[in-house]
C-alpha cells in the first residue's frame, strides 16, 4: 500500500492533483496490510473473498455493496475494541441508533469537498461516539464509533464475526421519499431512513480507495467500466446530475436536454450522462429504454439482476435505479 513521505508532501500532491486524503476507517494500521486475509472478515463461508465488494455471497447470487473489515483487538468477553474513523474529511449526514435493519447501528458521512461528493457508510457499530450529531463537521481520521456486530435477524452477526461494514458511493435521488411512497409492496414498511435508505445509495468498490492515502474520487467513478446503457426522456434534469455534474459527458447541457443516454456499471451506478437534444433519434418512445450492453459483462449483469437471464429485458435492479433517478424529473 502506498504512503506519502511526509504530511507536507501529501498536502502539496493532493492540492496539485485534485485529490482527497483518505485514512483507513478502523484501528488497523494500513501500512501493515499485505493481503486480503490481513483485513477481511469473511462470512460464515470462511472465504476471504466474501468480505469484498461484488457478487461474493451465496455462490455469486447475493451482492455485497461494501467491504467487511475485521477487528484487531478484543475485550476479554470477545467484543471488538477497534475504533471507527471518518475515512476522509466531511460531515455527519445520518445516524441510525436503532436496531431496525441489516446495517444495525450505522453512521453515514457526506463529503461535499471531494472531487465528487460521495457518502461513506459505517455499519454494524456497537456504539456511536457520544455527542456525535448530524451536521457535525469532521476532519479525516475523527473517531465516530466503536466496531461491533449489530444487525437484525435473519442477518444476525455473532461477535466472533464482528466487523466494520464500510461503503463509499453516490445518492440516487433527493426525491427518494416520493418514489418509496409510490411502491405498493413497501406500503406496510415505512421508510425509516429518508434519503439515506440503502435502496437510494449506490456503492462502488472501496478497496482501490482505502489502499491509498490520496485519491481523486471523481476519476475513480469515471474510470469504472460501462456495462450497459439506457436512454430516458425527462422534463427536468434528474437531481442526480445536478449533484454530480462531474459525470456529464463533454458538451452536455442539462438545460437543453430532452432526455439522456446514461451508462451504468454492472452493479447499477449511473456513471456517465450524455444529454439528448429534443431532435435526437436516440430518445426512447416511452419514458426509458435499455439500449445496449457489454457482452463481456453479461454474466455479472444477470447475477446483479440488471438484466434478465436472456439479456433482452431490464432486470429489477436496473428498473428500480432508473425509476428512483427519474423521480421528480418527469
Ligand atoms: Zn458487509
Amino acid at each position: 500500500m502506498s504512503r506519502c513521505l511526509s504530511t507536507l508532501f501529501c498536502l502539496l500532491l493532493a492540492g496539485l492533483l485534485g485529490a482527497t486524503e483518505i485514512v483507513w476507517p478502523t484501528s488497523m494500521d494500513r501500512t501493515t496490510i499485505r493481503s486480503l486475509e490481513d483485513y477481511a472478515q469473511p462470512t460464515v463461508s470462511g472465504k476471504p473473498e466474501s468480505a469484498l465488494f461484488g457478487m461474493v455471497r451465496e455462490e455469486q447470487h447475493r451482492f455485497h455493496e461494501g467491504i467487511d473489515i475485521r477487528p484487531i483487538a478484543r475485550a476479554p468477553n470477545g467484543e471488538p475494541l477497534d475504533r471507527v474513523f471518518s475515512a476522509m474529511k466531511g460531515s455527519v449526514a445520518y445516524i441510525n441508533q436503532q436496531l431496525n435493519g441489516p446495517y444495525g447501528k450505522y453512521v453515514i458521512l457526506y463529503h461535499p469537498e471531494a472531487e465528487i461528493p460521495v457518502y461513506t457508510l459505517y455499519a454494524h457499530l456497537a456504539s456511536v461516539e457520544k455527542g456525535l450529531k448530524v451536521g457535525d463537521k469532521l476532519s479525516k481520521g475523527t473517531a465516530i464509533a466503536t466496531m461491533g456486530h449489530t444487525s437484525i435477524s435473519p442477518t444476525a452477526i455473532p461477535k466472533e464475526r464482528a466487523h466494520l461494514h464500510f461503503e463509499v458511493g453516490l445518492v440516487l435521488s433527493a426525491n427518494f421519499g416520493n418514489w418509496y411512497n409510490q411502491q405498493p409492496d413497501l406500503r406496510d414498511s415505512p421508510n425509516q431512513h429518508g434519503i439515506w435508505n440503502g435502496q437510494n445509495l449506490v456503492g462502488f468498490d472501496p478497496v482501490p480507495i482505502l489502499g491509498r492515502s490520496s485519491v481523486n474520487l471523481l476519476d475513480s467513478v469515471r474510470q469504472l467500466p460501462t456495462a450497459l446503457a439506457v436512454t430516458m426522456r425527462t422534463k427536468r434534469p434528474p437531481d442526480f446530475i445536478q449533484r454530480y455534474p462531474g459525470l456529464l459527458a463533454p458538451g452536455s447541457d442539462p438545460a437543453k436536454a430532452a432526455g439522456w443516454y446514461v451508462e451504468f456499471t454492472w452493479h447499477g451506478l449511473p456513471k456517465r450522462w450524455t444529454a439528448l437534444p429534443p431532435e435526437s433519434q436516440q430518445l426512447p418512445k416511452g419514458v426509458w429504454s435499455y439500449v445496449a450492453l457489454d457482452n463481456n459483462q453479461r454474466q455479472l449483469l444477470t447475477l446483479r439482476k440488471m438484466i434478465t437471464a436472456d439479456a433482452k429485458m431490464p432486470g429489477e435492479t436496473l428498473t428500480r435505479n432508473v425509476n428512483i433517478l427519474l423521480t421528480g424529473a418527469q
